[in-house]
């Protein structure tokens, strides 16, 4: 099927417009018409190569919201004009330990990302996948989540991802009444770590390195604000907290806030992949204090996220942008200049297009 999105060319260029297939409907998948399109910090670091191994022409997007337009034969989940979403998985082994337990994204076998995954299933000329900055995609049913219908679906997206990841480690953690929790980094991830944090019933505080947020965070439902950059508020907080949830997306000196945790009190890492420092095994051995990381969610707990927030009538803060805007609201986003997340309306796609010229897939 003939699909139309963005990508970039190389870890230099800008996303242009980009023509490509999806794969034809086979009996278990759902097509998608897709609505709308968060933009994530992992696109950026995936479209700018910051990680490593990104494959050219690349579309990112995993934080898509669509309506289904077709459905296999087999499928029995969806019907078409039902309201879904797409996340970070459209795949996964389905056999080993994990996928059992429906931690797809710990697949023991390796899961298909939605972008720069290789393609296991095929069916088009492309070896990777591509992503949801784009007019269409197919979908096998189990990596398709149902919207709840009553939620905006622009505010709505970003749960694909900055919620479930910051969903997942504070209902693993038990987060809960009685808790003080720290939500470190006040951008897409953090702004709905506190809001889930304060459903849950926790004392949330935002531990920012910027203080001009600090007023927007209690709007979010933070009770106070941590400036990380003031050093004597920082001491003054130390060995306070029950749980901290980091999504700073550098590398970083853990100790300043490993140093805040209470004894047994746990830091989850979800946002640095590069290199994390600390002094020596103090911050650890004294007060018995843990480091972990957590990746996203699996299918069940994202289902289980996004009911969560239809009951609590959580969605996302967004900026909905047009198409043409994608690479300077990049740029934004690097530069921490976002409320809190970016959406893509992928209407105006076609518009970005006819301004743009197209480029198309070999
Ligand atoms: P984002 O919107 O850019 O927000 C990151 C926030 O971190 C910034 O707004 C800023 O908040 C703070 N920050 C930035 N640079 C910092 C620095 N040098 N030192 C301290 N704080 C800093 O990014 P995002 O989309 O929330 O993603 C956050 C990270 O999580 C990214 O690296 C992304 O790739 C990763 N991620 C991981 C998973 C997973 O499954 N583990 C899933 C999605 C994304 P303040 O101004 O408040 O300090
Ligand atoms: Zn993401
Ligand atoms: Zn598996």
């Amino acid at each position: 099927m003939k699909a139309f999105g963005f990508a970039a060319q190389s870890a230099e260029s800008q996303l242009v417009p980009f023509s490509f297939e999806r794969r034809e409907l086979r009996p278990e998948d759902v097509s998608i018409d897709i609505q709308f399109c968060g933009i994530c910090h992992s696109d950026i670091h995936s479209a700018r190569n910051e990680w490593g191994g990104t494959h050219y022409p690349f579309v990112p997007g995993h934080e898509i919201v669509g309506r289904v337009s077709a459905v296999g034969d087999t499928v029995t989940k969806y019907k078409v004009g039902d309201l879904v979403g797409v996340g970070c998985l459209v795949d996964s082994c389905r056999h080993c330990t994990s996928c059992y337990d429906g931690l797809e994204q710990y697949c023991e076998n390796g899961f298909t990302a939605t972008y720069n995954s290789e393609d296991t299933i095929g069916g088009t000329a492309h070896d990777f996948t591509f992503g949801g900055y784009a007019n269409k995609i197919i979908v096998d049913e189990r990596f398709v989540l149902r919207i709840p219908e009553h939620l905006d679906p622009a505010a709505a997206a970003p749960l694909l991802c900055a919620g479930v990841t910051t969903y997942s480690p504070l209902k693993h953690w038990k987060v809960g009444a009685g808790q003080k929790v720290g939500i470190i980094g006040l951008g897409g991830l953090g702004h709905m770590g506190v809001k889930f944090a304060h459903a849950m019933g926790a004392h949330v505080v935002m531990i920012t390195t910027s203080p001009a947020k600090g007023h927007d965070a209690k709007k979010l439902g933070a009770h106070d604000v941590l400036i990380s950059k003031d050093a004597d508020a920082m001491a003054q907080a130390a060995s306070s907290f029950d749980f901290l949830l980091n999504t700073i997306p550098v590398g970083h000196d853990t100790d300043p806030y490993m140093n805040l945790l209470k004894r047994d009190g746990t830091m989850v890492i979800v946002g640095a992949v590069e290199t994390l420092t600390h002094t020596s095994g103090v911050p650890f051995i004294f007060r018995r204090r843990s480091m972990a990381g957590s990746l996203i969610g699996g299918l069940p707990e994202t289902q289980e996220m996004l009911d969560f927030c239809g009951e609590h009538n959580i969605v996302c803060d967004i900026e909905t942008i047009a198409m043409k805007d994608v690479n300077a609201a990049y740029d934004r986003t690097v530069a921490g200049d976002v409320k809190y997340r970016f959406v893509i309306d992928m209407a105006t796609l076609g518009d970005a297009a006819a301004g743009l010229g197209t480029e198309h897939s070999s």
